[in-house]
């Protein structure tokens, strides 16, 4: 396996990886090529940064579900 080779292969792994976690969260916001929260760029198929700007989001969705604003 030459270097172009195994270039191809990270780039279908990462695609491959892309695409299970847009199966896995097809319900939810999209990801939008940035954190959701803080908006710092990330890879393809994220959509925050870590756990931690998740719940932060999620906290924020909730709070603005319990006003009623959508
Ligand atoms: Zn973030």
């Amino acid at each position: 396996m030459d270097d172009a080779d195994r270039a191809e292969d990270l780039i279908e792994h990462a695609l491959e990886d892309a695409l299970e976690e847009v199966r896995r969260s097809q319900s939810g916001p999209l990801a939008m090529g940035c954190c959701l929260f803080c908006d710092t760029p990330l890879g393809i198929g994220l959509r925050w940064c870590n756990a931690d700007c998740r719940n932060a989001w999620q906290h924020e969705q909730d709070l603005r579900m319990m006003r009623g604003v959508k």
